[in-house]
C-alpha cells in the first residue's frame, strides 16, 4: 500500500496555490485500523495540524471533507502572515469565504450566503500576480 497524498487532497492543493500559501504535506501514516489516509500538514506559522482524508466515500465526499480541513488551515496560515482571512474568498459579495460543498456528481465551491455553485473543487481560478 503507498502511503502518498490521495487525489483529493492533491486536488485541493491545486486551490491552495491560489491563496499563496504553501502547505507541506507529511508523508501519510499507515491507516493503522481507520478507513482514511492520516497525515500532518505544515504551514509557514510553524504549526502542524493533523489531516485526515477518509478512503471509504466517494470522491466528491473526500473531496468536501480534505477542502473543509484545508480550508482552516489555510485561513489559519493568512490570519497568521497578516492577509484577508477568507479563503477563498466570495468573488460575488468579498469579506467571506466559499464553502465546500457536494453538488450532485461534483464538489465545489458555494457562495454560503446565496448559494451560488461558483467553482470546481481544485479548479480555483488563479489570482492575478501581485492583486491585493
Ligand atoms: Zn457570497
Amino acid at each position: 500500500m503507498s502511503f502518498e497524498a490521495p487525489v483529493s487532497l492533491r486536488t485541493v492543493l491545486q486551490d491552495v496555490a491560489t491563496s499563496g500559501i504553501t502547505l507541506i504535506v507529511d508523508e501519510g501514516s499507515e491507516p493503522d485500523g481507520y478507513d482514511a489516509w492520516q497525515s500532518t500538514i505544515w504551514g509557514g506559522s510553524g504549526g502542524g495540524t493533523g489531516i485526515s482524508v477518509p478512503l471509504g466515500v466517494s470522491l466528491q465526499e473526500q473531496l468536501v471533507a480534505v477542502a473543509d480541513q484545508i480550508q482552516e488551515i489555510v485561513i489559519e496560515e493568512l490570519w497568521y502572515s497578516g492577509h484577508s482571512a477568507s479563503w477563498p474568498e466570495c468573488p460575488i459579495h468579498g469579506g467571506h469565504p466559499l464553502k465546500p460543498v457536494i453538488a450532485g456528481p461534483d464538489a465545489m465551491w458555494e457562495c454560503p450566503s446565496d448559494h451560488t455553485k461558483l467553482f470546481m473543487i481544485g479548479e480555483l481560478p488563479q489570482e492575478p500576480p501581485g492583486a491585493p
